[in-house]
């Protein structure tokens, strides 16, 4: 379902003419299958962000190749970019990203309204799905009236409500507690049982990082599989 291919990137840093590149990721390798849950490790500054950046489209390896979905989607411009992940993929970002002048409502009900959903079904899917995530109560409220875990379910409302095949998600569970982070990680194994939506995770959770049927390490650019002898002595954090 997703495929990297000896993904390497490198931010550049300073003006124009006197540049220094910074190399993040080297050589990553990575596939995931349909309906496999794989969660992402690593420390603060790894490399796990840019990581999920290059698979969503949000940034451009420096070389290697991206499949998606058995398209090969290294070179898509924005707009493709745009248009795939409408029907491939949700995004849930580290950081929400909601539109402060909607509702969480109209947050959420948003990718439907662009898919052109008749009101009356984009009404039910979304009070469904919010209801889902314990936040229909709130449905009313601007982003800046919602404590940080509300504002989080939003975020992941609005990246589950067309169904994607695929979900990424950047630290999704950050700013919620222990009760709600529960209801959220039984969420994503009943999508995964049920619509066998296939998961890419980054976390520094265990409880998070446990969901996965493969729990993947960033280490100084480079992924560790759990199969790499390597991996025997790099001590659990
Ligand atoms: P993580 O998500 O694992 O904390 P990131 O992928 O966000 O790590 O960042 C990896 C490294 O790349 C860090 O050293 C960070 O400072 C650097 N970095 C991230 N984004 C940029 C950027 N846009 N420009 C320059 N450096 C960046
Ligand atoms: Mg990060």
């Amino acid at each position: 379902m997703i495929q990297l291919q000896q993904i390497q990137h490198a931010f550049k840093l300073g003006r124009k003419g006197n540049e220094r590149h910074v190399p993040v990721l080297q050589d990553i390798n990575l596939t995931v299958n349909k309906g496999e849950i794989v969660t992402l490790i690593g420390r603060s500054g790894s490399g796990k962000s840019t990581l999920l950046h290059i698979v969503g489209g949000f940034l451009r390896p420096t070389s290697g190749k991206v499949h998606i979905a058995d398209q090969d989607v290294t070179a898509y411009s924005e707009t493709q970019w745009a248009d795939f992940r409408r029907i491939h993929m949700g995004v849930v970002f580290q950081n929400f990203q909601l539109i402060p002048s909607m509702t969480a409502y109209e947050n959420t009900e948003l990718p439907l309204v662009l898919q052109g959903v008749a009101p009356n079904e984009r009404r039910r899917q979304t009070l469904q799905l919010l209801d889902q995530l314990g936040i229909a109560s709130y449905a009313d409220h601007y982003p800046s009236e919602l404590s940080g875990g509300q504002q989080q379910r939003v975020g992941i409302a609005r990246s589950l409500i067309l169904n994607p095949p695929i979900l990424l998600a950047d630290e999704p569970t950050g700013s919620l507690d222990s009760e709600n982070e529960a209801q959220f990680l039984e969420l994503l194994q009943s999508l995964n049982r049920e619509r066998s939506i296939t998961l890419l995770i980054i976390t520094h959770d265990d409880k998070v990082a446990s969901i996965g049927n493969r729990t993947l390490r960033i280490e100084d650019g480079q992924l560790i599989h759990p199969s790499d002898p390597h991996r025997l002595e790099v001590p659990k954090q």
